[in-house]
């Protein structure tokens, strides 16, 4: 239990957040127009349904095992747990690279899509920043017959051409948005517009675990199967749970999902990674929780990176799916009591996290991903990593996608 300030943060009840009101703390909620409002209380009435239905979560543990590939490896890497020096560590990788596309990122996409089926709605619309996301949909859509519209900024299209390839030959149409600053943050403002449009048919499958309620249950939902995989894996390999848990954080939801099912074990320490960039110093990061403060954004409250008046930063990171100026509301409760350490690790060590990972295991980690194993190298060098350690860290996504970007960084062309 972890005590301050005079509040009970005990941890015993975190299985009932969010509360009725869709908080967690004085975090999340629904900053949103009237005209969201009556879809949003559809989709939380429809998803209540489907959590008590065991058919629908036989249907989805079915499509997740025969599809997907889970459950996902948890292994042991012996040779670079000796890179960190410190006597006596394990270091367990919990393999989201080796899902279905690559990432995490389709354990959401799948329950949501199965949620649209059971609602009645054809045709999905989502938004899609580096196009990880995007691309999870529009596999599921062709998997389960759902038409898919997918919002991306006409910036990231011309950065991410591979994904815009990819999300076509699945069958996706690819909607280039042209407004401000032709990034995410647009991408997401014309799905909402969209989807307020064609509630009647359409589904909007938000991507990471923050937005208004019910998104970042819903998200953290499907995502926690990582943590419950990982915990009885270790258990099974290890005879007792971690010391320490990983994960990097862009929105949240490899980090709430690996957490989640060990947030009641006050004694694990639970660390979640973000982007910081060329350094929190120069302002060139997106390391929200870190160097942000509460505010709304995206139709809830939580942690993000603004200015004096309220504007909302403009972001850096390596990590595509890392660039984001927000937290989801669940991670920044979980921060703001204490429960999770927050920490920031650099562009270059991020790099240094791939390589390290490349050299001694013959893993091509995700940048995002990277952050949270440069980060224990960090630890490792910075003696905070005690003797004996069993570390589980989530590699939320496989590097392939990262070429580009680190041949030139690294200059390796
Ligand atoms: C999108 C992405 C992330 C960041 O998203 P979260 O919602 O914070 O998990 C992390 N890793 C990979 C590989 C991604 O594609």
């Amino acid at each position: 239990m972890v005590v301050g300030h005079g509040v009970d943060h005990s941890f015993s009840h975190h299985e009932d957040l969010p509360d009725a009101r869709g908080r967690f703390g004085r975090f999340g909620g629904r900053y949103v127009p009237e005209g969201l409002m009556a879809a949003l209380i559809e989709l939380d009435a429809a998803y209540e349904q489907a959590r008590a239905d065991s058919g629908f979560s036989t249907e989805l543990a079915g499509l997740l095992r025969t599809r997907v590939g889970r459950p996902t490896l948890l292994h042991q890497v012996p040779r670079f747990a000796a890179r960190l020096g410190v006597p006596g560590v394990k270091v367990y990788l919990k393999r989201e690279d080796t899902a279905h596309t690559g990432s995490h990122k389709i354990n959401n996409a799948l329950g949501q899509g199965l949620l649209a089926k059971r609602m009645g709605k054809r045709r999905i619309v989502a938004e899609t920043g580096a196009g990880q996301h995007g691309v999870a949909v529009a596999t599921v859509c062709a998997m389960l017959e759902l038409a898919c519209t997918i919002y991306m900024g006409a910036g990231d299209m011309e950065r991410q051409r591979h994904n815009v390839v990819r999300m076509r030959l699945l069958g996706a149409e690819v909607r280039a948005v042209e407004s401000g600053t032709r990034r995410l943050k647009e991408a997401i403002s014309e799905s909402v517009r969209d989807w307020v449009a064609h509630v009647d048919t359409t589904h909007y499958l938000f991507g990471t675990a923050a937005g208004p309620a019910p998104y970042p249950r819903i998200v953290r939902d499907f995502q926690t199967i990582i943590g419950v995989e990982a915990r009885a894996q270790i258990v099974a390999e290890e005879g007792r749970l971690p010391d320490i848990v990983l994960a990097c954080v862009g929105g949240g939801s490899n980090a709430v999902g690996t957490f989640h099912p060990f947030v009641g074990d006050a004694g694990i320490r639970l660390v979640g990674v973000e982007a910081a960039g060329y350094g929190l110093g120069t302002g060139a990061h997106a390391a929200s929780l870190s160097a942000g403060s509460p505010g709304e954004m995206d139709g809830s409250f939580s942690y993000l990176l603004q200015d004096d008046d309220g504007q909302i930063s403009v972001t850096h990171s390596v990590a595509a799916g890392l660039d984001y100026p927000g937290a989801g509301p669940e991670l920044s409760y979980l921060k703001e009591t204490g429960r999770v350490q927050i920490a920031a690790a650099t562009d270059a060590t991020a790099l240094r996290g791939v390589q390290a990972l490349g050299h001694t295991e013959g893993i091509i980690a995700a940048l995002e991903s990277a952050h949270a194993v440069g980060h224990l190298l960090d630890l490792a060098a910075q003696g905070e990593l005690p003797a004996g350690s069993v570390v589980l860290l989530c590699l939320s996504g496989r590097g392939d996608k990262d070429l580009d970007v680190a041949a030139q960084r690294l200059g390796l062309d």
